[in-house]
């Protein structure tokens, strides 16, 4: 059987983000990628042939016109020791955008198509480089947005998750063995099974590592990801400041990022090292969007998606009807209350808002002159992250949703062989279930994978990757 027709296009794309920079980079994968390089590339020294994972020096010559492009290096890397384990090329050329795009542009008139989004990391899995926890892992690093994410994010590049799951399919896959030998000799079946040591076995060996690759999930994904917070009240109480305020000070590395499902903006900060996502801080920052002409359902919106709010209130003010509206719409989302403009009243008498709200944390501050800030953000942390001493990243790895789902089914699978086990089921049935979780595990290194499910994660990648 040949490879799938999609996989045998050579396909080319720009590799480095929109923009200008120093240097900016074309990549090309498949057959043709070296006639490709000698069709447009005129190296300096002449060449009968380009030697592999050698940087040559040369300009890019459109032939039609014999026309130059721009002064390149550029690299042939031949199959199998690539990123695709195809024949890839690499042009260094000018960080120039346009010109990226011309010269992209005249690689596709010669027969190589655009690139989909993550497609040379597919091929990567596809040709058997990678499995897709690495895959996943790319995606990750791409999108690290504190230290901490990237930290996590590497060792599952290097193949730690994707070992894991292999040492145990491994220790499933003598289990089954057993299973088969008991199968062929009923007559010796309780011998072969040895109930106690083999639930032994699985309870040590594969139900605890996989309960605690499942915490690590939890754990991981607010460092991945961040926690999502938005900051409700009504008009005039400082929302817009205190968002300043919180970026200034820890503003992280990705600033703005625009969002997918609707024309919003988030922003990012950290606190102790865990990225914090402000949902549609845009809004917020207009002043003429106010609570009441957003309106309550785009307010309710921007609830559902918080991990947390900051609901923002004036002390200097006496509490309004619209206060408490907006109070009444948190329900059971963690919320702090953030009781502003302290600098204005003498002092609160802190069972006043205890009894308005209770049960809820509060914290005073003063944005205008910077009083509260760091209890504000330690408040915020405890009410996210918990109330746990020191709150750890995950040590080394942390799967991401998708393992989590995976590693869950197949815990519950293997959590009834054991019970099967003990109530003397027979080894074709205990089979069943094991063969179960042996392919909720060979979906995490997508082995088992569906096609839908593989398109929605490469989808997530940006082109050129
Ligand atoms: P928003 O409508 O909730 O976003 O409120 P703004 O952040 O626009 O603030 C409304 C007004 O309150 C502005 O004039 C701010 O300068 C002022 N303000 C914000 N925080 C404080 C504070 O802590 N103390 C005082 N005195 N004024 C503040």
């Amino acid at each position: 059987m040949g490879k799938p027709e999609e996989m045998e296009a050579t396909i080319a794309a720009i590799a480095t983000p929109p923009g200008r920079g120093g240097i900016g980079i074309i990549r090309i994968s498949g057959i043709k990628a070296k006639e490709i390089l000698r069709t447009i590339f005129r190296p300096r020294r002449a060449t009968s042939d380009f030697k592999s994972h050698r940087l040559y020096y040369g300009w890019i010559v459109d032939p039609q016109g014999n026309i130059e492009l721009d002064e390149v290096l550029a690299v042939f890397m031949a199959a199998p020791a690539t990123y695709t384990r195809e024949d890839v090329v690499e042009i260094h050329c000018h960080g120039s955008y346009i010109l990226l795009q011309n010269i992209l542009h005249l690689i596709l008139t010669l027969g190589v198509r655009l690139a989909d989004p993550g497609e040379f990391t597919k091929r990567a899995f596809l040709n058997g480089r990678i499995d897709l926890t690495r895959a996943e892992a790319v995606l990750d690093v791409i999108g690290a947005k504190t230290s901490t994410g990237l930290r996590l994010a590497i060792p599952q590049l290097h193949g730690e998750l994707f070992q894991r799951m292999e040492a145990l399919r491994q220790t499933l896959i003598e289990v089954r063995a057993i299973f088969e030998v008991a199968i062929d000799f009923p007559d010796d079946e309780q011998e072969i099974l040895a109930v106690s040591a083999l639930t032994d076995r699985l309870r040590q060996e594969v139900e605890e590592p996989v309960s605690e690759l499942i915490i690590a999930c939890e754990q991981g994904r607010i460092f991945r990801e961040g926690i999502s917070l938005v900051i409700l009240g009504r008009p005039n109480v400082g929302k817009s400041s205190l968002l300043n305020t919180l970026l200034q000070e820890e503003r992280a590395i990705v600033t703005s990022v625009p969002g997918t499902t609707r024309d919003t903006i988030e922003e990012y900060f950290t606190i102790k090292g865990v990225p914090v996502r402000l949902i549609d801080t845009a809004g917020i920052r207009e002043p003429s969007e106010a609570i009441e002409e957003i309106g309550i359902r785009k307010a309710r919106e921007r609830l559902f998606t918080a991990d947390a709010v900051l609901l923002v209130l004036d002390a200097s003010a006496p509490l309004t009807l619209e206060d408490q509206e907006i109070m009444a719409m948190m329900g059971e989302k963690p919320v702090l209350l953030v009781i502003n403009k302290m600098d204005l009243v003498d002092r609160v008498e802190p069972g006043h808002y205890a009894r308005l709200f209770p049960g809820k944390p509060f914290v005073c501050i003063s944005v205008k002159e910077n009083q509260g800030i760091t209890a504000l953000e330690e408040a915020l942390f405890e009410l996210v992250v918990g109330r746990e001493k020191a709150f750890e990243p995950p040590s080394s790895i942390a799967p991401n949703f998708r393992h989590q789902v995976a590693l869950t089914n197949a815990l519950a699978a293997i959590r009834a062989v054991r019970a099967g086990l003990l109530v003397g089921l027979t080894p074709d049935l205990l089979a069943i279930d094991l063969q179960a979780a042996l392919d909720h595990l060979g979906d995490i290194v997508g082995e088992t994978t569906p096609e839908d499910i593989l398109k929605q994660i490469f989808s997530q990648f940006c082109l050129g990757k």
